[in-house]
């Protein structure tokens, strides 16, 4: 028997187990896929907005002004890269100059620092924006994370801090039973527990959170289906450009916002590389994120409305993500009339990773401390930061090299990544089991061959620390092992 039980280990699952890991309480995480952040949180644009474009009045507008004001501090709280990069909304005729404008009053009153510049002031920062660009609003309060970063290092945290994260546990129901039976249990004044059917088995929660992205409305029709709303994919495909000797961009290019979101993008991002996309574009399929040639050729058309120069014979990787998009427009979140103590995180789409700390904040606030009476645990232990050699200076690096020569041996050529820091990663508490796993944490085959250099390499690595075969060893979940035998070693 939990007190939480969290369905989804995506940004909002993640931060809400770091945070409930600090009181005295039993929290369980059921998480479907092989690893933390496999959902929306894994392909995004990594851009903390600053809350100029949502809706007056929505808990989009409120939670996203408040996640960026919170986020430098929670990022260098738990170790993970903040970079505040500023963004430019532009505009290229007068009726998008006038939209720039209804931003900037926008922005003004929700005390975003913005100011409209005119086109040449505009080029003077971003030498490449397109030559039809007339004016641009600079948004100096934007900056960009890498989101899985911060989930693993909030997850792990809380997992030192006795988080139970159930992986490839993917839950098939959710049942309410009369909560006398459960009188243990920490929770309001719920009649009712819930019992969590899973592929792994089944839990009982006594209050459930359910930040299960694109498929939170099924979870919570599966308890309620009186009361569902319905969640669609909105899938966003993308381009990334390698590393270049001079940026095309510095900042976040957004064009004018339309009913399809914030609209096609160049994003710079915390490792030097370049994101163009997203697309908007919905779809039936909830497992639908792969990139087709039609969509990435609309991206391409689209970013050089905005910004010239860009090298697309650089790009490395294509990738898609999907957007949970719910019914009204907004965020959905609240605890079930029906059934106290479920509550839903759902329809988070974007700005939803610029909310995430903000979303935290509010469901403890406005639900969980009125769901149980919080008291601190004594003893609280934090996440040890490990080694990452760019981020040392060459006289830290001499020493880490000396104790520890497996730092200076350099498995992944083009991101620099040693293999001590491989080591690390599948030896840390929330540790890697396979090579995706791996590259998300360290960056070992992000760059420009993609793996293709150091893979085999890593593959080796994992089985040794893994006690497997390299046949064994998967790229990411059940069935996706890279070595056939016979064609390794
Ligand atoms: C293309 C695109 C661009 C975006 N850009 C931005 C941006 O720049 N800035 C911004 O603020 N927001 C952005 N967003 C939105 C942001 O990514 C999401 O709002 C955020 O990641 C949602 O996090 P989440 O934890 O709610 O959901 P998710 O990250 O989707 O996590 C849900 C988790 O639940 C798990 N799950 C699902 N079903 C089950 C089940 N039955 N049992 C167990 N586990 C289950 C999934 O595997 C997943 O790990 C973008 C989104 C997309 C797709």
């Amino acid at each position: 028997m939990y007190d939480y039980t969290i369905i989804g280990a995506g940004i909002n699952g993640c931060f809400l187990a770091h945070e409930l890991s600090k009181y005295d309480l039993d929290v369980l995480v059921l998480e479907k896929g092989p690893d933390v952040a496999s959902g929306a949180t894994m392909a995004n644009s990594a851009i903390v907005h600053a809350g100029h474009d949502p809706k007056p009045g929505t808990l989009k507008a409120k939670l996203n002004v408040r996640g960026n004001e919170l986020y430098p501090s929670i990022c260098k709280e738990m170790d993970a890269a903040f970079k505040l990069t500023s963004a430019f909304v532009v505009a290229t005729n007068e009726a998008e100059l006038s939209v720039i404008h209804d931003l900037h009053r926008q922005s003004q009153t929700r005390n975003i620092p913005s100011e409209v510049l005119n086109r040449s002031q505009a080029m003077q920062l971003e030498p490449n924006l397109s030559d039809s660009i007339i004016a641009a609003l600079d948004l100096p309060s934007t900056g960009i994370i890498t989101p899985w970063e911060v989930a693993f290092n909030l997850m792990e945290e809380a997992i030192l801090n006795d988080v139970k994260l159930n992986l490839n546990t993917k839950v098939l129901s959710v049942m309410a039973r009369p909560r006398t039976c459960y009188i243990d249990a920490k929770c309001s004044d719920s009649k009712y527990a819930y019992e969590i059917i899973t592929n792994k088995g089944n839990f009982i929660g006594s209050n459930v959170i359910n930040a299960a992205g694109v498929y939170a409305d099924e979870i919570y029709s599966m308890l309620n289906p009186s009361d569902k709303f319905t969640i669609t994919g909105r899938k966003g495909e993308y381009f990334i450009l390698d590393k270049l000797s001079e940026p095309i961009v510095n900042r976040v290019i957004y064009p004018i916002p339309s009913e399809k979101g914030k609209g096609v993008l160049v994003v710079p991002t915390i490792h030097g590389n370049t994101l163009l996309g997203p697309s908007s574009e919905f779809i039936d399929n909830k497992n639908g994120d792969f990139t087709d040639t039609e969509t990435l050729e609309y991206v391409r058309s689209q970013v050089k409305k905005t910004v010239k120069n860009i090298p697309f014979n650089k790009v490395i990787k294509t990738f898609a993500g999907l957007r949970p998009t719910g019914p009204t427009g907004d965020f959905i979140i609240g605890e079930s009339i029906d059934y106290p103590g479920f509550v839903n995180i759902a329809a988070i789409e974007s700005p939803g990773l610029a909310s995430a700390p903000a979303t935290c904040e509010y469901v403890m606030d406005t639900i969980i401390e009125k769901q149980v009476i919080l008291k601190k645990k004594k003893t609280y232990i934090k996440r040890a930061h490990l080694p990452i050699l760019y981020k040392m200076a060459d006289s830290e690096k001499q020493k880490l090299w000396k104790d520890n020569p497996s730092y200076g041996k350099i498995v992944c050529r083009c991101e620099h990544i040693s293999e001590g820091e491989i080591i690390d990663s599948i030896r840390r508490p929330l540790g890697a089991t396979t090579l995706d796993g791996v590259k998300k944490r360290v960056r070992p085959s992000m760059g420009r061959c993609q793996g293709s250099f150091c893979q085999p390499a890593i593959i080796e690595i994992l089985a040794k620390e893994l006690n497997l075969s390299v046949e064994e060893v998967k790229l990411y979940n059940e069935g996706s092992n890279v070595v056939i035998k016979g064609e390794f070693n």
